[in-house]
């Protein structure tokens, strides 16, 4: 636990223990001493770019907590997946008043796990503050992470590319990811390093309150979804996910490898415009 985010009471101890028990993290270490890491810059606590077109006054009326709610539910077949409990996150990002500055305040130079042994930067989150529809991936590649920006290789120009099919920019949307360090060789995150860096990305979907997340492939999908499950099986399905409205697709990635299946995240995009009152665009196609 980095020295700035240490609770200073016993009553603060005990909530915070809690709630990361609550996401599942069971075990706890103290950071290297500052600067041990070898990563002498910042965490890039990004003044993001917010596009003017689509810049929408926060939703101010957060409604008070009574019951927390289980993280989301589907439209289709909830009980083809296993759900969390009742979660104490639930009361945490209300009460805490988070933001995106705070929360990259808190990551600081991040060495909570070893994902931060072999990064060069920090890859945070990019896009509107303010956004109604939020991208999640799996975590940082090459150029993600020479950037430290999310989604700018060759999968992130075919996910600009889908945005703007979508009639949006960048700037419209946040993007981010479920680690925010590169995993070596572009591996898999592992289930430590996704649990010790999952409580940022929900400190992040509860500080923008998006009217849509969309999961970009499974490790994204399983990990908000808690489910084992093919993404195969639930793509373009909806699910309530802790106020928002959530849908898994395809990651880009995917769709360098297997074109052919474009036309599925198309529809899927397609549902999140028809959900966000977007008109399609004027050439109708998804074309990359
Ligand atoms: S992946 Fe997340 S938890 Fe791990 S070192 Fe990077 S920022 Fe910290």
């Amino acid at each position: 636990m980095r020295p700035e985010t240490r609770p200073r009471t016993t009553a603060q101890l005990e909530d915070w223990l809690r709630f990361y028990q609550d996401l599942g993290i069971g075990s706890f270490f103290c950071d290297r001493a500052a600067g041990s890491s070898g990563h002498a810059e910042p965490a890039p606590c990004e003044k993001p770019e917010v596009s003017t077109l689509r810049q929408t006054a926060k939703k101010s009326s957060v409604p008070a907590v009574t019951v927390a709610a289980p993280p989301f539910t589907s439209s289709a077949q909830s009980s083809q997946i296993v759900a969390l409990g009742p979660s104490l996150f639930e009361s945490v990002e209300r009460v805490a008043g988070d933001s995106l500055d705070r929360i990259c305040t808190d990551l600081g130079d991040c060495t909570r796990c070893k994902l931060h042994r072999h990064r060069n930067k920090i890859v945070f989150g990019t896009g509107n503050p303010h956004a109604d529809l939020m991208f999640v991936g799996e975590g940082p590649g090459h150029d993600e992470d020479l950037q430290g920006l999310p989604f700018v290789g060759r999968a992130g120009q075919l996910l600009t590319q889908m945005i703007e099919a979508m009639g949006l920019s960048r700037g419209d949307v946040y993007i981010a990811n479920v680690v925010k360090c590169r995993p070596p060789e572009n591996r898999t995150p592992e289930k430590d390093e996704v649990s010790t860096c999952m409580p940022f990305l929900l400190r992040q979907i509860a500080a923008i309150q998006p009217k849509v997340v969309v999961c970009l492939g499974s490790v994204a999908a399983q990990t908000l979804l808690t489910t084992n499950k093919s993404i195969s099986r639930f793509r373009g399905e909806w699910f309530d996910f802790r106020g928002s409205r959530l849908m898994a697709t395809y990651h880009p990635a995917y769709l360098l490898r297997n074109p052919h299946a474009k036309p599925e995240v198309w529809a899927d995009l397609k549902k999140v415009m028809a959900h966000l009152g977007l008109k399609p665009p004027v050439r109708g196609s998804a074309r990359s």
